[in-house]
């Protein structure tokens, strides 16, 4: 065995690992502003190609420098080869999907390649754990090994529930009330099965393949009760409380693959796992905190329905008003505010909106975007395509800033949101929205609510705006009808 040459290739896969971790450190770092993240995904890309490339070459050099090359050319083919074969076919199907996804269907394809990751993590504890590959004897490595399929499971079903949501799956609609007990009476059994597959995989002198029939249970309990524990958990989510959920699946995801780089002394998978994880639990806690929610909150006590008493009242029609009434109402105004949703995004009204805009701007009138964090169906949705569509970043104010200037707007134009201006968050305690803050269009002199039909948002509850004295309802695909809009301004 050619020692120097196997630390020379030891040497130069530790500097391609660390490059690899500068390039998504970088990347990360660039992801956070709408002007750098095509950059910043494009660096933290190279640095996933680096480090595989890097784990090909550690390994393959190894066998051929250790002579089990020519001795043992299957291990080699299954080594190395399926595993190559594996990159390519789903390097195909990933970027065909990704090419092929509308924007509006991003958010459900990030949730399911979320739940992948989740799942790959599993795959690999699972792999250490039938090979008996991790070290003998080691209690650390079984415990990571447990913590990776908890984790992963968790991540990996979770994330199937948050897709189904988000994709409006029948089956996944109704957000189904698991108490909490359930939940942590399954945390408890599955952290039993980590204990017992510790105990048995530390007791064997033959590492994980012989972790003995307590080693076997436990690792197959751990992984029933946690893929469990993901759905129980997710399944009652939903409205307010899915963004942030989904970020925590993200983070998830991020521990799954630092907890699997242990036990097979991957540096770059613990570096860029904790580099997930950490940035997903900060996304998290930041999601939280603008959503006005605890964390402790988001996975024990859902948002709303404190009480379950509203009388369904008389049922009244919203008002609707034509293209011409409105553009002579906007003429007037001095001052407007855009409030901008999901409906947006789907028309792909940005820069129809940008145009409205303009024509309102040199009209001599104040416009502002009240951008709530959960607009849309991923955190910043509309920064990012308002920021596509040139709209000054100055513009975009949180709700925060806006509500407390609302009452003295002339015009509120909601364009395509529903759940981010609902009232019922603040006023029904019977709502399942209630204690969500919302932008406060209701308090605008005149709100202009801009959508196709009666459709709900995607919490499925009626908006009692838009049945208020001062709403008019301007029906239409939004795209459409801001053009319009700017059309009459032109005229
Ligand atoms: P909503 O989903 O509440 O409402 C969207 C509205 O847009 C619908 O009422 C729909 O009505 C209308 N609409 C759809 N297509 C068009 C179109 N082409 N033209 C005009 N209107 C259209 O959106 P919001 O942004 O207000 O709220 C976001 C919701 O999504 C929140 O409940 C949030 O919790 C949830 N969520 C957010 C995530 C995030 O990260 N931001 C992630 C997961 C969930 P109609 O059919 O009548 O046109």
């Amino acid at each position: 065995m050619n020692t120097t040459a196997i630390s020379v290739i030891s040497a130069i896969c530790i500097i391609m690992y660390i490059a690899a971790s500068i390039f998504f450190i970088l990347g990360i770092k660039k992801l956070g502003k709408a002007n750098t993240a095509r950059k910043g995904n494009l660096l933290s890309s190279v640095g996933m190609g680096i480090a595989v490339l890097a784990v090909f070459i550690e390994g393959i050099s190894y066998m051929i420098l250790t002579g089990n090359f020519g001795r043992n050319i299957g291990l080699f083919f299954l080594s190395f080869g399926i595993p190559f074969v594996a990159i390519i076919i789903g390097g195909i199907i990933g970027f065909l999907w990704a090419k092929k996804v509308e924007m509006t269907g991003m958010p459900e394809l990030v949730a399911l390649f979320n739940g992948f990751g989740g799942l790959a993590s599993l795959l690999v504890a699972l792999s250490q754990f039938s090979a008996g590959k991790a070290v003998t004897n080691d209690a650390f490595a079984a415990i990571t090994l447990g913590l990776t399929i908890a984790i992963g499971a968790i991540a990996f079903t979770g994330s199937i529930v948050a897709w189904g949501k988000l994709s409006g799956k029948k089956m996944f609609k109704k957000n189904v009330p698991v108490p909490n007990f359930v939940n942590g009476i399954l945390c408890g059994v599955g952290l039993l099965g980590i204990i017992f597959y510790a105990c048995g995989y530390s007791s064997s002198s033959r590492g994980a393949a012989g972790a003995g029939v307590l080693g076997v249970i436990g690792v197959i309990l751990t992984v029933i009760v946690f893929l469990v524990l993901g759905v129980t958990l997710v399944i009652k989510i939903g409205g307010g409380d899915m963004p942030v959920i989904i970020s925590f699946l993200n983070a998830l995801s991020g521990l799954a693959a630092a907890f699997a780089g242990f036990p097979i002394r991957n540096t770059v998978l613990i570096v860029s796992g904790c580099l997930v994880g950490a940035s997903g639990l900060i996304l998290t806690l930041i999601m939280c905190k603008a959503m006005n929610r605890k964390f402790f909150d988001l996975l024990f006590k859902s948002f709303g329905a404190k009480k379950s008493t509203a009388a369904a009242g008389e049922q009244k029609e919203p008002k609707a008003m034509s293209i011409e009434d409105a553009f002579l109402i906007l003429e007037a105004a001095k001052n407007v505010v855009i409030i901008p949703g999901y409906g947006m995004a789907v028309a792909q009204a940005q820069h129809a909106v940008k145009e409205l805009c303009d024509v309102l701007e040199e009209n001599g009138c104040e416009v502002n975007f009240a951008i709530h964090p959960v607009a849309g169906r991923m955190p910043g949705h509309m920064n990012v395509l308002l920021a596509e569509a040139n709209v000054p970043y100055e513009q975009l104010k949180t709700s925060d800033d806006i509500n407390p200037q609302m009452s003295n707007v002339d015009v509120a134009i909601v364009i395509g949101a529903n759940d981010v201006v609902n009232p019922a968050a603040i006023n029904d305690e019977s709502s399942p929205l209630y204690g969500m803050p919302i932008v406060n269009a209701y308090e605008a002199r005149t709100v202009f609510v801009l959508k196709r039909g009666k459709g709900t948002g995607f919490s499925g509850i009626e908006n009692p705006l838009f049945t208020n004295e001062n709403t008019v309802m301007i029906y239409g695909d939004a795209k459409q009808t801001v053009s319009q809009l700017v059309v009459e301004f032109e005229n």
